[in-house]
């Protein structure tokens, strides 16, 4: 079962990156290509019968999956990356992470009015992240079909703050 294989591969590193963090680290997982494989299909099943026009991942973790998915579905890759890093004009976003705070940037013309997008990230934890993508969708004038994730930490119950821009929240792991 792929739940049982990612929790068997994702590494715990206790107090990183700060002291009461136990930071999910997916490395062991990129390393493994027949799991890569299987994360793939495993995300692009989960999407049966939802519209999607774009797939937006977050920088960074989310860029690895993310742009698989788009390639797969045909449909464009939009990178929603950290303040500073992208070149052309921008829609910016500040948000609260479960350590520290920080700005969402995408660029001004990556998402058409009306577009629905899917949004990606290897891990939810509270949530703040894609709230913060998810605004960054709607300031383009675009939709959120739904989120996608490798691992969600139910515990720090971040889906309650998604469901106002969708109700559609898929994890292949939870704890
Ligand atoms: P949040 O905004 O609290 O949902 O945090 C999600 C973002 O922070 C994602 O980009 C994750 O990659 C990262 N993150 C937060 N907590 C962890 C954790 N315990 N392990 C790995 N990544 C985390």
């Amino acid at each position: 079962m792929i739940e049982t294989k990612i929790k068997n591969t994702l590494r715990d590193v206790a107090d990183f990156p700060k002291p009461g963090i136990m930071f999910k680290d997916i490395t062991p997982i990129l390393q493994d290509p027949v799991l890569c494989a299987e994360i793939n299909e495993a995300l692009l099943q989960q999407l049966q019968g939802l519209k999607i026009d774009a797939v937006a991942g977050i920088e960074s973790r989310g860029f690895l999956f993310g742009m698989a998915m788009a390639q797969a579905l045909g449909v464009p890759f939009v990178p929603v990356r950290k303040l500073g890093k992208l070149p052309h004009q921008t829609v910016q976003e500040s948000y609260a992470l479960e350590y520290g705070t920080a700005t969402l940037e995408v660029h001004k013309d990556a998402l058409s009015p009306g577009q629905q997008v899917l949004i990606h990230d290897d891990l939810l934890a509270t949530g703040g992240t894609v709230v913060a993508a998810s605004k960054l969708v709607h300031q383009l004038g675009a939709a959120v079909a739904g989120y996608s994730f490798l691992v969600s930490l139910d515990f720090l119950n971040g889906k309650k703050r998604l469901w106002p821009f969708s109700e559609q929240v898929f994890s292949l792991a939870t704890f």
